[in-house]
């Protein structure tokens, strides 16, 4: 027997990832009808495109068309000119039509890349192609209950199924490309990127091979996975489970599986169709797409900003590698950084930064912050809480109970310092009151300092912090007590 260590070293893992986006358009992908079933009651969101009933004609949605284009710029990819529309075959109850209107043999998107990076390193992995289709409708199995619950409201809303090469090959790989397609398509504001209402889905393909094996092994699918870190783990599960059943002279099936979380595991659902079960066909009723060069040139100059090029604006100023994942999770926060004006030194784009992912993410947790709605930080609170500090009015303790105020209102931190008598006495006049006052009442100390116990020239200090109930400036109440003492 070997143990798991040495199962991995013997065999060597392929990962390929598909994955559905929803765009956020406002109608559905062939019809008129409202695609934002979030607050929708179940079936209010159909018309009779979604059933395909005869005599109805669906016709494609533009935005969702130049939406498809956005994503595929972000993911380097090719646009094809010409594009089609096909038909792919299956009974399920979620689907009434009986096919799904997809994209076969020529998807919109075609060999693209994406890069992640893992611990300073770099791997690409080849987008092959992504193609535009239909949603399906929901079911629901109440627990107990002998029936199931059809909910049509998202059959039609419109998809993008991004393809992967066969390109990872460990389960951090997995995660990471999981995370990078997410936060590529949250840059390009093409999809609401919302996980846990199952906007972006992931179905990963995993073989095991001999290491250094030319071929890729049988593989398996692991259905609808919808967070980064059960695609690490559903990739790290059937990797072990493969190899170890090939160790101990099994084979691995053709398989669709699933992932259960409460039992960390993936379990078998039903063999994998090949593509010829699906009888694609051409969709008759829609018109190949051609598309004009010049639309996409005009999609391509309204580009905004993506990761790949914020990571690197947040590095040339000085930033810290682990805050600039941070930062980058939440688009807002980053605005904010790319928000302060030019010609701001990096030691305050450092400042902010810190304050941006360690202060300002405790604020929003412990609140349960939208970011959107409940975050009222500025990029002026923010550089004018630097100053404070820089121009000696506060001192850094006091900036993060400041932080804590303007994180939540727009407000000038200067008030909040000032309402919570935070402002340090820089004032040398009342400052050289207190320190008399503390020399008077401690000649003991003095008397030691004279004689050499440096320890008591801190207990001054500390005194005088005290008695200004800490808004004396620290390194002025030192310079003031070194002079006098003298
Ligand atoms: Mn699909």
């Amino acid at each position: 027997m070997l143990t798991n260590e040495e199962l991995l070293e013997k065999y060597e893992l392929t990962v390929g990832i598909e994955c559905h986006v929803q765009l956020n358009t406002k109608t559905k992908l062939f019809s008129g009808v409202s695609n934002d079933a979030k607050n929708a009651e179940p079936n209010t969101l159909i018309s009779p495109i979604c059933f395909g009933l005869p005599g109805t004609l669906p016709y494609l949605n533009k935005e969702a068309l130049r939406l498809a284009i956005k994503a595929g710029l972000a993911l380097n990819a090719e646009i094809a000119l010409y594009s089609k529309f096909d038909r792919k075959h299956y009974f399920y109850p979620d689907l009434p039509k009986g096919y799904q209107i997809s994209q076969y043999d020529e998807p919109i998107i075609k060999n693209g890349y994406v890069d992640v990076q893992i611990n300073s390193e770099i791997h690409r992995i080849a987008i092959e192609r992504a193609h535009l289709e239909e949603d399906a409708g929901k079911l629901t199995h109440p627990s107990g209950a002998d029936y199931t619950l059809v909910d049509l409201n998202r059959a039609g809303t419109p998809l993008l199924e991004i393809v992967s090469k066969p390109d990872i090959h460990t389960p951090a790989q997995a995660r990471a490309y999981a995370r990078e397609l997410y936060l590529l398509m949250k840059y390009a504001s093409v999809s609401d990127v919302d996980l846990y209402h199952g906007n972006m889905r992931f179905d990963v393909n995993v073989s095991v091979a001999l290491s250094g094996s030319k071929e890729l092994g049988v593989r398996t699918e692991i259905k609808n996975l919808n967070s980064f870190m059960n695609v690490e783990k559903a990739a790290a599960y059937e990797y072990l489970r493969q190899s170890g059943l090939i160790e101990r002279g099994g084979k691995v099936v053709q398989e669709t599986r699933g992932w259960d979380d409460a039992k960390q595991k993936t379990f078998s659902q039903r063999s994998k169709e090949e593509a010829h079960d699906y009888r694609y066909f051409p969709e008759p009723d829609i018109p190949p797409v051609r598309l004009d060069r010049k639309l996409i040139e005009e999609i391509k100059s309204q580009m905004p900003m993506l990761p790949h090029d914020a990571r690197i604006f947040l590095k040339d100023r000085g930033i810290k590698e682990e805050n600039i994942e941070v930062i980058l999770d939440q688009p807002k926060i980053l605005d904010l950084i790319i928000q302060l004006p030019k010609g701001t030194s990096n030691n305050i784009y450092v400042r902010a930064a810190n304050w941006l992912s360690n202060e300002v993410q405790r604020v929003i947790s412990e609140n349960n912050f939208d970011i959107d709605k409940d975050l009222n930080l500025t990029a002026e609170n923010l550089l004018r809480l630097s100053d404070m500090i820089d121009d000696g009015s506060i001192s850094f303790t006091a900036s993060k109970e400041i932080l804590e105020t303007i994180v939540k209102k727009d407000v000038d931190p200067k008030k909040i310092a000032e309402e919570k008598n935070l402002i340090q006495i820089s004032d040398n006049g009342e400052l050289d009151r207190i320190i008399e006052e503390v020399i008077k009442s401690n000649a003991q100390a003095i008397d030691d300092i004279k004689s050499g116990k440096q320890e008591a020239f801190g207990f001054l200090i500390g005194q005088v912090m005290k008695k200004s109930r800490g808004r004396a400036n620290p390194g002025l109440v030192s310079k003031i007590l070194k002079e006098k003492i003298k």
